[in-house]
Parts: C-alpha cells; structure tokens; sequence
C-alpha cells in the first residue's frame, strides 16, 4: 500500500553512535571522529530541502565501531531516545552495520508501548568517500522516520526498510548489506515511497515505557560437526543463565548420547537453551526428525523463526524482568514484537 506522507513540518533526534557512515580514514584504517558527522551533515544540501524534517544530532563523545557495543550502548541509546521522546516526532540512529540487528533488536523490546519510528542506518561507504551509500541511507532514513507512521524499531538500508528484530546484516561489503529472510520488508524506496502498512505493529494507547536491562550471563553457540562435549559442559555451567544454540536446518544437533546428556544437565540446572537455525531462512521445528526431537526432550526450547540476534536481545529482555524461569521459557516462545510467526 502507498502512505500519504503527513504534509506538516516533523521534529527527528539524530543519535551518531559511529559505524562506517560517520567514519574517517585513519592510519590504522576507518575509525569513527568525534563531532565529524555534525559537521559534515550541515553541508549535504539536500537535508535543507522543505519536505526534510527538522533535525536535532546528538553524538556519543567518543563514537564507536559498533563492534564494541555492549548491552550498556543499547540502554544509553535507549535512554537518549526516551529523554527526547515527547520534544520529537521520530527518532534515526546512526550506527555500525555489524551489530545493527543486535541493537534494533535489543531496542524492540526494551521499548514497550512505542508509538513513534526508531530507524537505525548506516552505511557500507562512510559519508566522506565520493562514492557512498551513507548519504541515500541518511537521507531516506530521515524521511521515513518524519513522514510516516511506524511505530516500530526498523532498520533502514539500501532502498528498503526492515523490521528490526527481523534483521540481519547479509553482505559485508555490497550497498546491499541487510535482510530480514523470515519476514517481508516493511516498506521500499523507489520513484515512491511504499510502507506496508498492514504489516506494521499496532499503536499503543499505553504511555511509551523504556525497559532497562539487568546484568545477565548469556551466549551464543553454533553447532558444528564434532563439537565437544566435553567442552561444552565446561561453558554450559553457573553463573550462565541462557544460551541460543544454533543448530542445523529445522534445529536438529547432533544426537550423540553425551551431548545430550550435557544438555540435558545445564538445562536441568536451569540455564534456558533456545534453538535457533544456522539457516538465515527457516523456522525451526524440533519434531520433524529425531535428531531434533532428541533437544526438545532434553529441555531446549525452539526459537521458532527468530534470529540468533533477536532471541539473545529477548533473552536479555526477559531476565530483565525478574520474572521465574518458567515465564521466561513461556515469553521465548510469545510474540512480543513482531520478532516471531507463531
Ligand atoms: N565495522 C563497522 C561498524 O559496525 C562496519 C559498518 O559500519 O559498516 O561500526
């Protein structure tokens, strides 16, 4: 479906935290400078057109390579986004394209009762190069987020705008960096501008309500041919609380009895494991073969069609809320923000 853009003047905060787009080169290769993107962005012409939106920049003091953010990043762009909630009508975060679907995923959930559009961008050039994408990114960005009704997370690159906690950075080196493979794009850039709107999440009555995260021991596994169970029962152990485990095809693992056995131990002492596929599209169905059948029974949970970047922010959601282990099991497997088909 075609949008009417709302024809008013909109207020955007810009959050810079680095990444690519707001990178220089240095000596020891692109690193993010403090101050640049404010500057450089006064002179793109185009951001002083009238259907642009009036913009605000904040910029981390020192802007990062998102490849050092931390859970700690994803509660101070939270906040920054929260103490500017009701002085704007939209919210663009400039941020490294490595860990962009962790971010936007983690912001998704922490975030309840959104009604207004969050969209991350960055770029795979950074905005200095004659040639870029930072600039189209940038500017798309910002004109989604003002002229339209998305109250979601979103991550926007390349001409298409994708529901955050269903995406995944795909390609490191073409304009065409992300996808959300289980979900389809929300909306596309063209000679138009086309949101889905059918497939955006509902707006809420409920004041805007920002989660903060509590301190949670959690990783990420993927599974391989061979892996050790003997060292697998050295890291599933206290003070580890979760781990997404990414499996094979429908979520199948290997079926040996002592893996298993490793499994069934950490989950018994409560560390919840959730399957995830090392397929960028699927769903995962632990029931369609034995070899996945044999995890379920040993107390893994599914993740369903969720990505590994989405279950571990909603894990970190979860024991956030101080809720028993069982409800955290429970809520894994709910659709809580559009990250999950039921
Ligand atoms: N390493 C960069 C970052 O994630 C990559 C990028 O922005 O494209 O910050």
């Amino acid at each position: 479906m075609k949008m009417t853009p709302s024809l008013t003047k909109k207020s955007i905060y810009i959050l810079c935290t680095g990444g690519t787009i707001a990178m220089q080169k240095t000596s020891e290769g692109y690193a993010a400078k403090p101050g640049y993107m404010i500057e450089a962005m006064k002179k793109i012409p185009e951001l002083n057109n009238q259907d642009m939106p009036h913009y605000t920049i904040e910029e981390y003091e020192q802007p990062i390579d998102s490849a050092n953010m931390t859970p700690d990043d994803w509660e101070k762009i939270g906040s920054s986004i929260l103490a500017n909630y009701d002085k704007h009508d939209a919210f663009v975060v400039l941020h490294g394209t490595d860990t962009m679907a962790y971010t936007a995923s983690a912001l998704s959930f922490m975030f309840n009762h959104l009604n207004k559009p969050i969209i991350l961008t960055g770029s795979q050039l950074p905005l200095f190069e004659t040639r870029n994408d930072a600039r189209e990114n940038l500017i798309n960005a910002m004109l989604i987020a003002s002229h339209y009704a998305i109250p979601e997370v979103c991550i926007f690159f390349n001409n298409k705008l994708f529901r955050g906690n269903r995406s995944k950075k795909m390609d490191a080196s073409s304009f065409s960096a992300f996808a959300s493979p289980n979900f389809p794009a929300l909306g596309k850039v063209g000679t138009d501008i086309l949101i889905r709107k059918q497939l955006l999440q509902p707006l809420h009555d409920e004041k805007i309500f920002l989660q903060s995260l509590v301190k949670t021991v959690i990783i990420s596994l993927k599974m391989f041919p061979g892996m050790s169970h003997d060292i697998l029962a050295k890291i599933l152990q206290a003070p580890l609380q979760a781990v997404v485990i990414e499996t094979y095809g429908l979520g199948t693992a290997t079926e040996d009895e002592n893996f298993l056995k490793v499994i069934q131990s950490a989950s018994d002492s409560g560390i919840i494991i959730v399957n995830c596929s090392q397929c960028a599209t699927a769903k995962v169905k632990m029931s369609t073969y034995a070899a996945g059948n044999a995890l379920k029974n040993a107390g893994v949970i599914s993740g369903g069609d969720m990505t590994s970047e989405a279950a571990l922010a909603k894990l970190f959601y979860l024991f956030s809320l101080k809720i028993s282990l069982s409800e955290i099991k429970s809520r894994m497997q709910e659709n809580l923000r559009g990250e999950l088909t039921i």
